[in-house]
């Protein structure tokens, strides 16, 4: 079992779904999620950008699919994405995550596996991994 949250080795839902929201979410409309970053998609939708694109990839997401990833607004980030959730978070399996997974060749997550998401459990699985085999 990874000590590391798979999210932060994956990254694949923010490169395959479009990420559309409520346009009032922006932080031109009292919302939080930055504009700039966004696309109209409607008189009351927005999405991310480049998420309504043949080959999606927000432009928030940072690093490489299946390495090491994170997102450059997650604090603000829209509401699909605090509410999509990691396959086998909670006991439940998304098959929405397996699904975007599977796109980029990862392993689905099953609701039998635990994991720490722990910024610290992250940090010390990195430093393990990145010692040299004895
Ligand atoms: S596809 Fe699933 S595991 Fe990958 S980043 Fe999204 S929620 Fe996390
Ligand atoms: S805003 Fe962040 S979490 Fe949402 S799709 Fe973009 S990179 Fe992923």
């Amino acid at each position: 079992m990874s000590d590391i949250n798979p999210c932060m080795t994956c990254g694949a839902c923010c490169a395959y779904f479009r990420v559309s929201f409520y346009w009032a979410e922006a932080d031109d409309a009292g919302g939080s999620v930055p504009a700039a970053l966004t696309e109209p998609l409607s008189p009351f939708l927005r999405c991310m950008g480049g998420t309504n694109q043949k080959q999606v990839r927000c432009v928030a997401l940072q690093g490489d699919i299946g390495g090491a990833v994170s997102c450059s607004v997650y604090e603000n980030r829209p509401s699909p994405c605090r509410e999509f959730a990691m396959s086998g978070e909670d006991g439940q399996v998304n098959d929405a995550c397996n699904r975007a997974r599977a796109r980029y060749d990862l392993p689905p997550l099953y609701k039998d596996m635990l994991f720490h998401t722990g910024q610290d459990a992250a940090r010390t699985a990195l430093t393990e991994l990145q010692l040299p085999a004895s």
